[in-house]
């Protein structure tokens, strides 16, 4: 491959890894990012502390050698742990086979990982403090807050939901479509403390999982759920033994964020709503009241890509709302499709960029479905009686069947299945169960067998 350089915009987790990736090919790459370096100073990592991260992205870090450095310091979330108003909680497991799970990892952790791995390849720069504020669609210039003007063989725009670049294409390209569905939904991150006092004993309890137990208030390996249908709070466990909470609530209106303007209206809330949590949230008062209120929204662009002169991957292409745990593990999916074409087609970056557009946007767009139907699956259908009978059939025919996925798992642990099979594969198999299982109370009485032939003639 003729020596290429390759400009990259925004040292967040799609363009570290990217970095990886190209340098891997001998390509050289400026990698343009507008906050400080988080290795050297105080730097908020992004939007949230922690992630799920699952088979996609796990793929992806496996390829550039990290997958075993990331696992060793995530912990598995084995299923979701559903949180009753009155304290009670059930498990309900991702997967009915063994060793399928998601794992909560420290975003900042990651992020500092791909680009100390990045940075061990001669070619790889990354530049911070340096915003980009435009780009010329006709030249391939970008331009930086600091006056410099950048030239490369060819621009990826990495810069996440809020692109410069794409903003750009916006208003030069012709026919580019553009829009953004704001959720009417925000989001506040909170805190669990590690703790120092007895807790549950892990439902999973392996024993390598044992001996750091005593440290989390909480069940370790879950992703808990407190799900109250028009709002609901997440908390997924950190490696420290601290969980980190995440309350979606609307902005406006009747339990709103907009409604919690003090602590007695935000404790009177938590009261009547998330009583079990109090607790266990020391800090909750000042939490709420210094962390910001995130907006969440769906991206779709189209065309992500000017000739061979600018692509656009990661958020910047496609943002999603956060309710499957995928726009990360989507967007390093981009990253091994892109190192695949340049495997294929070598620097040849109009056909490498315009055959990559083709093959992820379907996929990009259903999962960007996906997530937005999740969120009332997640706050609503968790907490269903008739959702939870059809998870734990599936749960079961996944454990008898293992050649039987449900939607979830096409989604979370097949990395060889594009997205837009999962979500027309996973909706006609949830329609049937969802029927089945309200027409059966009591699932025991079915044919695993017999479920599994229905299923097959109708999905
Ligand atoms: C609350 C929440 C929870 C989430 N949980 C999950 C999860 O569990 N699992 C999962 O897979 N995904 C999750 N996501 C989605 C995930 O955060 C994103 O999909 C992922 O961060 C996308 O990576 P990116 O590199 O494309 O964009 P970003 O992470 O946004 O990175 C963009 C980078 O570009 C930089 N930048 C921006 N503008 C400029 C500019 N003009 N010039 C230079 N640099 C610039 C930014 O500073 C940043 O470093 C979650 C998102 C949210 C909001």
């Amino acid at each position: 491959m003729s020596k290429q350089k390759v400009i990259i915009i925004g040292a967040g987790l799609s363009g570290s890894l990217l970095a990886i990736y190209l340098a891997k090919h001998g390509i050289e790459c400026d990698v343009y990012e507008a906050r400080g370096d988080m290795r050297s100073e105080t730097v908020a990592a992004g939007r949230s502390i922690n992630l799920a991260l699952s088979n996609r992205g796990i793929a992806a870090l496996k390829e550039v050698g990290l997958d075993e450095y990331m696992l060793a310091e995530a912990v598995p979330m084995f299923g979701r742990m559903i949180h009753a108003t009155d304290g009670a909680t059930k498990l309900l497991p991702y997967s009915g086979r063994t060793g399928e799970y998601i794992n909560s990892v420290s975003r900042g952790g990651l992020n500092v990982a791909l680009m100390n791995e990045a940075e061990k390849y001669d070619g790889v720069r990354f530049h911070f403090n340096r915003r980009c504020t435009d780009f010329d669609c006709a030249t391939g210039a970008v331009r930086l807050d600091t006056g410099e003007i950048l030239r490369g063989d060819t621009v990826i725009g990495t810069d996440g939901a809020g692109s410069v670049i794409r903003n750009a294409m916006f208003q030069t390209v012709e026919r580019f479509s553009y829009s953004i569905k704001w959720l009417e939904h925000g989001y506040k991150e909170l805190n669990i403390p590690p703790g120092d006092f007895g807790f549950r004993i892990s439902d999973f309890g392996s024993e390598e999982n044992r001996d750091s137990e005593g440290l989390f208030r909480l069940e370790k390996n879950a992703l808990h759920i407190w799900a109250r249908h028009s709002f609901m709070m997440i908390a997924l466990p950190n490696f420290d033994g601290s969980f980190t909470c995440t309350l979606f609530l609307a902005h406006e209106g009747e339990n709103s964020f907009a409604g919690l303007t003090d602590e007695r209206s935000l404790l009177s809330f938590f009261e009547t709503n998330f009583p079990d949590a109090i607790p266990l949230m020391p800090t909750l008062t000042e939490d709420f009241f210094a962390n910001p209120t995130g907006n969440l929204g769906t991206v779709k662009c189209f065309p992500w890509n000017v000739g061979g002169r600018a692509l656009l991957i990661g958020d910047a292409a496609h943002a999603v709302v956060p309710f499957y745990g995928q726009g990360m593990n989507c967007s390093f999916e981009d990253c091994r499709v892109l190192n695949r074409l340049i495997e294929s087609h070598g620097p040849d970056w109009e056909t490498i960029f315009g055959e990559f557009a083709m093959m992820r946007k379907p996929n990009a767009d259903a999962i960007a479905e996906m997530a937005e139907e999740n969120f009332y699956e997640m706050r609503d259908a968790v907490a269903d009686p008739i959702f939870q009978r059809k998870r734990a059939l599936e749960t079961r025919l996944e454990h008898d069947f293992p050649a039987y996925f449900s939607k979830y798992s096409m989604v979370t642990f097949r990395e060889d299945l594009p997205y837009a099979v999962a979500r027309q594969k996973g909706n006609a198999q949830d329609e049937f169960l969802m029927r089945l299982c309200a027409e059966f109370e009591d699932i025991d009485q079915l044919s695993l067998y017999d479920v599994l032939q229905k299923l097959r003639e109708y999905a």
